[in-house]
């Protein structure tokens, strides 16, 4: 195991001395905060350094992205923050979760913020550790599995397969292309001949599928949308690029949800392995040829 984390394996009486680095001696009197990726959702995905912060966490900042399973490896008397969106609530504004962390850091506390895949992929992982920077506050980066990868190869889609896609583009769908200063470029991304797996994007699908098609994709560009990827309730509806918003729509499929568009998404069908055990009620299995 790494140096890093020796103080976890020397028995308990050091076990209470924190699970801090020994180059920053600075921390262990003003806390520390961990930006942990928990992986797209199946609890085992997370990483072994992500595990070992949340065993060694006074302080858990989490999002509804999150799976509950991986706060019963909280210590008991941990802090438990819930700072996502629910329906009808409002979540805590990003400021208000930067302060957050840097408040509680400050109280000298082990916190550790833990995110739904990386934290660096469309997670605003990268705004805190700035807040934290400039605050101060010493940080660690735990990258973890991003659903805009895991998720496709729960559903039997290799992203870069070889001869097939030499282009892998993680895109944002939360922008409309109308937005005044759109940060995604449709009409290049329907030029470049690979995958391009959007997040954030089932309520823009249509938008975005029309603008792909006026740009030029075929219209037979195969498309795999694939819903709470990676977890027993896991459903996929695929269809050709022109026709796919309808098939989501009917079958409906809601966030999170990752999108995926290129050829590779056709090995689904050979290499689709995993077998959710579960469907949510009053939804028939929607695997689409
Ligand atoms: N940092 C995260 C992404 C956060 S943005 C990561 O690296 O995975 C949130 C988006 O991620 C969702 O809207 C959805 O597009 C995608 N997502 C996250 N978990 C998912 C899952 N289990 N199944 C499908 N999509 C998921």
């Amino acid at each position: 195991m790494p140096r890093l984390h020796a103080e976890l394996e020397e028995g308990e009486g050091e076990r209470e001395q924190r699970f801090l680095p020994d180059h920053c001696e600075e921390s262990k009197t003003r806390g520390k905060v961990y930006l942990v990726g928990a992986g797209p959702g199946d609890p085992e995905l997370i990483t072994v350094k992500g595990l070992r912060c949340l065993r060694a966490a006074e302080v858990v900042v989490y999002d509804r992205l999150v799976n509950p399973a991986l706060l019963e490896e909280v210590p008991l008397a941990a802090r438990r923050i819930f700072v996502g969106k629910q329906p009808g609530r409002c979540s805590l504004r990003q400021e208000e979760i930067n302060a957050l962390l840097i408040e509680q850091a400050r109280l000298g506390r082990i916190v550790v913020r833990l995110k739904g895949g990386d934290p660096f992929v469309f997670g605003r992982g990268g705004e805190e550790a700035l807040a934290l920077a400039e605050a101060g506050i010493a940080f660690e980066v735990v990258p973890g599995l991003t659903s805009a990868i895991a998720v496709p190869a729960y559903a039997g889609i290799p992203v870069t397969q070889r001869g097939q896609a030499g282009v892998l583009t993680i895109v944002t769908g939360h922008e409309t292309p109308e937005h005044a200063a759109p940060l995604v470029d449709w009409e290049a991304l329907a030029k470049l001949d690979g995958t391009v797996v959007i997040l954030m994007g089932v309520a823009t699908l249509p938008t975005i599928s029309q603008r792909l098609l006026a740009a030029g994709l075929a219209s037979t560009t195969p498309v795999a949308v694939i819903e709470q990827g990676t977890v027993p309730q896991q459903r996929m509806v695929t269809g050709p690029l022109a026709e796919i918003a309808g098939r989501v729509t009917t079958a409906g499929l809601r966030s999170p949800a990752v999108i995926v568009i290129g050829r590779v998404v056709e090995l689904s069908a050979l290499l689709s392995w995993f077998a959710p055990s579960f469907q949510p009620e009053g939804h028939a299995a929607t695997f689409l040829p």
